[in-house]
């Protein structure tokens, strides 16, 4: 696995921190929790996404491109990302946002990350929902290739191969860390929802041998269907990276049972964990992703699945801007 050969444009700040959740293992009376700090990517409030981008840009300019077109949820942490990068190199940025959760709330609709799209420049269009977004988004692509636009189209959530040797890379990152840090972990937990994040890492990780279980918590499909898109892009990541075959399905490990009324609706398991990683560790997690991992990882630990003397590393994986759009699903004193 030889990352450094893939064209790449430097868009986060890394290494990310990897922290320890004190107060947090603390309550939960079970495992030593360390957060492994990717809400703090920093580009345009910071996220998943940005080292994905990394790759996926460095691939745009190399066509020539000039416009990048992707598609997501109306709060997407990964139209946002993808705007700001845009921004950044110069090149225009137009979003297709589906309505997924049929919200109608002026927050969540106009606040979060709809501004942050609409500040870096980005132009939008919505779509309801039940699409196949990603055809939706290639016909919106041909459409401006006809009148000669240059443009270089992003699947949802940046899950491609070369999306996810941005993952691929944070493996790396965490097991050079672990090990200066003298840290003997035993797994590793995040959200996954288009599976970039997850078929990265597990590729990195089983690349470089390093025999920590990785465990996705689903926030959308369930479980078969999302250990199978995992698989299958973890498949033609380690083509791409050239060690085909080390990832096996046993590998590839979903646990989809936190997601509630569905994608981007908070569960009042969602909401606990924001509650605790807010007023224990002074951290934000988002109702769509990140606290819906965060409430796999609390649960989990409450039903002994993690047990005290083990180390788990919680990948935050970003999002919190995404609260802003989600005033709705909290009380607050008047
Ligand atoms: C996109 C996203 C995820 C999921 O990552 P995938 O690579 O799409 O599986 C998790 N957390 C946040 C905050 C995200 O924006």
């Amino acid at each position: 696995m030889n990352i450094s050969k893939f064209p790449r444009i430097r868009l986060a700040h890394l290494p990310t921190p990897l922290e320890p959740l004190k107060r947090l293992s603390a309550f939960l009376g079970g495992p030593d929790i360390w957060i492994k700090r990717d809400d703090c990517t920093g580009l345009s409030t910071g996220g998943n996404k940005t080292r994905k981008l990394e790759f996926l840009m460095a691939a745009a300019l190399e066509e020539d491109a000039d416009m990048v077109m992707t598609q997501g949820a109306t709060q997407s942490n990964h139209a946002r990302q993808t705007a700001a990068a845009a921004a950044k190199l110069g090149l225009d940025c137009h979003i297709l946002l589906e309505d997924r959760t049929g919200y109608n709330h002026r927050d969540y609709k106009f606040n979060g990350n709809v501004l942050l799209d609409h500040l870096h420049g980005a132009t939008m269009e919505n779509r309801g929902s039940g699409l196949d977004m990603n055809a939706e988004l290639e016909n919106v692509a041909e459409e401006y290739r006809s009148k000669g636009r240059k443009v270089y189209s992003i699947p949802g959530g940046g899950s491609n191969p070369v999306g996810a040797l941005g993952y691929a890379n944070c493996a790396l990152e965490l097991l050079y860390q672990f090990s200066q840090t003298g840290l003997r972990v035993d797994h590793i937990v995040h959200a996954t929802g288009s599976s970039g994040t997850q078929a990265g890492l597990i590729t990195g990780l089983k690349a470089m041998n390093a025999n920590i279980p990785l465990l996705g918590i689903g926030v959308r499909a369930p479980r078969e269907k999302q250990e199978e898109n995992v698989c299958s892009l973890a498949a033609k990541t380690a083509d791409m990276l050239g060690c085909s075959g080390v990832v096996e399905p046993c590998d590839v490990v979903a646990n989809t049972d936190y997601v509630g009324p569905g994608y981007g609706i908070p569960a009042p398991d969602t909401l606990e964990a924001i509650d605790l990683f807010a007023k224990l560790e002074g951290i934000l997690l988002d109702p769509v992703y990140s606290a819906k991992g965060g409430a796999g990882l609390v649960d989990l630990i409450r039903k002994g699945h993690f047990k005290s003397g083990e180390t788990v590393v919680f990948l935050h994986t970003g999002g919190a801007i995404g609260l802003a759009g989600y005033s709705h699903c909290f009380d607050i004193p008047k």
